[in-house]
């Protein structure tokens, strides 16, 4: 890949990462706002489940930020863009959309397939399925 594209695709991922690091800020001010109200115990219950909610969506959140600074230690090593099972270039509109990923979309989409056969469940779309709007946000 072109020095300029490294380039441009460290800060589409330093970027993705202040905005995680912001989102998660956010967060963590609601969370403990939420714990000063006196509130009746239907209220609490769905409190619960808000914080159970957004605790995964922060548990995925650190994960996917741990996701793009290794994909920056492979711009670094000039592996980024490659794909880790053909060695193939990824292509670049992947690339943007999911950054983070390994694989090219044949190899992402043979992987899935096998699974598929094998009922190998794919922890993530289970846990996150009920997100509509997070599921095209999937790391890869
Ligand atoms: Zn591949």
């Amino acid at each position: 890949m072109e020095a300029n594209r490294m380039m441009f695709f460290r800060e589409l991922l330093q970027q993705r990462i202040a905005e995680l690091l912001n989102d998660q800020m956010k967060t963590i001010s609601v969370l403990n706002s939420s714990n000063d109200r006196v509130v009746d115990q239907n209220d609490q219950a769905s409190m619960e489940v808000d914080r159970n909610y957004e605790l995964r969506i922060r548990d995925r959140e650190r994960r996917l930020i741990l996701k793009m600074k290794e994909a920056i230690l492979r711009i670094d090593n000039g592996t980024f863009g490659i794909c880790v099972d053909c060695g193939e270039d990824i292509s670049e509109k992947r690339l943007i959309a999911r950054p983070v990923t390994t694989q090219c979309i044949d190899c992402k989409t043979k992987q899935e397939k096998i699974e598929k056969l094998l009922g190998k469940k794919d922890s993530r779309v289970i846990q996150y399925s009920f997100q509509g709007s997070l599921q095209d946000q999937q790391d890869d």
